[in-house]
């Protein structure tokens, strides 16, 4: 047995999910209200037999792990680590020693974070500083803020007490070695410590900002100075405030991504406890993967100046390319979100809610500064357009072409050819081949909304859920003529050729929406009906795609095909309507 079934034999579904939410009993199975999206009526349901859990509202589903993976905000690995240790299943088995040196470090890294916590008591001149930057004893103490002192080893000596051995500090990158290595000191020395914990809210490395003069022995002092990678510390999968914003993020459906440590607390401080912090460290595709698990949306807040700006482009080019939403808030010239959101809530919260998609943001910014036409457009041509091209959607990038060729006062030909530079590839292949998209693969967060697919994994489960009863209800025969009439034979192959796991995954499904049999020949109608109005919606955004680009080129006749494919298509969904 692999330990992911042996954690499976050991927990059931019920005791997993059930200590996270509470549940009710719903015949055979149970419901709850669902905890990935905001509801009042349950459409939550986990089926004990079956060791699986599905939202009818959102569309979430799966097993335990999975529903570890999305309530913790963890990845496969993070929710076997939980689950393993809740099962009591050991996945270090080879190597105690190794299990043993992290629990070490584990140990070490929360000495050290009481450590400063007690330093930062001592010395009211630190925390007359925070005050003064506007923070609440509450943030100092959920965040764990802390003060490393002055000297070479006071740490050091601290944690000698302690029986940690010098190697153990210098893992959790606590202390350094002098060049020769005759000599150990403090990494942290007159710092303000702000503690990154992982998902467990456990310390694993600490980002100390300079408290004090700028500069020493004629030496300048780097402002932030953050702990080294160690084994327990990647850079690219800590956000600072993660732990905390999680649940947060996923409710509100949407993150806020600030840099700096203050910014950060200064946003949770004020309610807005679902912004999280790249914190000294450069956004990576690890990062976004982290904030992307919770939600599709983010809304990047950095400092009202150039340099700001450029971070934010750079992390709104990798959120892009990750297909998340992204939008820009407007900070004021030359404040941070720190200052901004204590000086002025009501201005924060306004920037919040008229955030920007980048290309509209950049757009506004250059017709602002720069006055001259011809070096607008190559600005925009230089700046904005790269931008344009990395928008997936089609008919999100014409809008966006429309808009700036208004805004320039030029043709929108002109702007579809310079984007057509850019990006030739993506031009040319304008059709999705939709049905061919397989059914049972994992779908991206972005299919879950995807209606054909909710109805088509319907449809496949009702037929797998006739097929294996005694008894069945349908006649299957006319039921998969008319499935294999309205998808075509080649995806209904797919259909007939589901692997079981996925199988048992949709005859759940739809044995809580059609299991008590009541009225199931009209929901069949229903479905059908749907599904095939959406297979003409479908249709006619392409056509729309296709229109669109045949006015740009002046094709007549093109248009005029298109037109007449989207009244035909038109009328035989008002005909189905
Ligand atoms: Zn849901």
């Amino acid at each position: 047995m692999d330990n992911v079934e042996k954690i499976k034999d050991r927990l059931n579904i019920v005791d997993v999910v059930g200590s996270y939410i509470k549940l009710e009993k719903a015949g055979l199975n149970l419901k709850a209200c669902c905890p990935f999206h905001n509801e009042k009526t349950p459409s939550f349901f986990l089926s004990p037999t079956r060791g699986t859990f599905k939202c009818f509202g959102c569309g979430e589903g799966g097993d335990i792990f999975s529903f570890v993976e999305k309530y913790e905000g963890v990845d496969f690995k993070g929710a076997l680590q939980i689950l393993a240790e809740k099962a009591g299943v050991s996945l270090e088995k080879e190597n105690p020693k190794k299990v043993d040196e992290k629990k070490r470090l584990y140990d070490v890294l929360e000495k050290a974070t009481d450590y400063f916590e007690n330093n930062l008591k001592r010395h009211k001149e630190v925390l007359k500083y925070l005050k003064n930057r506007g923070i609440t004893d509450q943030i100092i103490k959920k965040f764990r803020l802390g003060f490393a002192e002055e000297g070479w080893q006071s740490l050091y000596l601290f944690l000698k007490q302690g029986k940690y051995s010098d190697a153990e500090m210098e893992k959790a990158g606590l202390v350094k070695k002098s060049e020769k290595g005759e000599r150990v000191y403090d990494r942290f020395r007159n710092r303000i410590i702000f503690p990154l914990f992982d998902n467990s809210n456990r310390p694993v490395a600490f980002s100390g900002r300079f408290f004090g003069k700028d500069e020493k022995d004629g030496m300048v002092t780097a402002k932030y100075l953050n702990s080294p990678e160690t084994i327990l510390f990647s850079k690219s999968n800590i956000l600072y405030g993660y732990n905390f914003a999680k649940m947060a993020i996923r409710k509100k459906n949407f993150s806020i991504l600030v840099e700096g440590q203050m910014d950060l607390l200064m946003c949770h401080q004020a309610g807005y406890d679902n912004s999280v912090a790249s914190s000294g460290t450069a956004l990576s595709q690890g990062h976004l993967g982290l904030l992307k698990r919770l939600s599709n949306r983010v809304v990047v807040a950095f400092d009202g100046d150039k340099a700001g700006f450029i971070s934010a482009c750079r992390a709104t080019k990798l959120a892009l390319v990750e297909a998340m939403e992204v939008r820009l808030m407007n900070i004021p010239d030359g404040q941070d979100p720190a200052d901004f959101i204590l000086k002025n809530k009501g201005g924060w919260q306004k920037a919040l809610k008229e955030a920007k998609h980048i290309v509209d943001f950049y757009l506004d910014k250059l017709i602002s500064e720069i006055g001259d036409r011809r070096k607008l457009g190559q600005a925009v041509q230089e700046k904005v357009l790269p931008f344009v091209a990395l928008i997936e959607s089609e008919i999100e990038k014409a809008n966006f072409v429309e808009n700036i060729a208004e805004k320039l006062g030029v043709a929108t030909k002109v702007i579809w050819i310079e984007l057509n530079k850019i990006n030739k590839e993506d031009f040319l292949s304008s059709t999705t081949p939709y049905l061919k998209q397989s059914l049972g693969e994992k779908l991206s967060s972005k299919d879950k909304k995807n209606k054909r697919q909710i109805i088509l994994r319907q449809i496949s489960g009702i037929y797998w859920w006739q097929k294996n009863l005694e008894n069945p209800v349908l006649n299957l025969e006319e039921f998969s003529k008319e499935v294999r009439e309205i998808i075509g034979e080649e995806v209904f192959e797919k259909i007939e050729n589901l692997n079981d796991k996925i199988k048992n995954e949709i005859i759940f499904e739809v044995e809580i929406l059609y299991g008590d049999f009541e009225d199931t020949d009209k929901k069949i109608r229903e479905l059908f009906k749907n599904l095939k109005i959406e297979l003409i919606d479908e249709k006619i955004k392409d056509i729309i795609i296709a229109q669109k680009k045949a006015e740009k080129a002046g094709d007549k006749e093109e248009v005029l095909k298109h037109l007449k494919n989207y009244d035909e298509l038109s009328k035989q969904k008002n005909k189905l309507k």
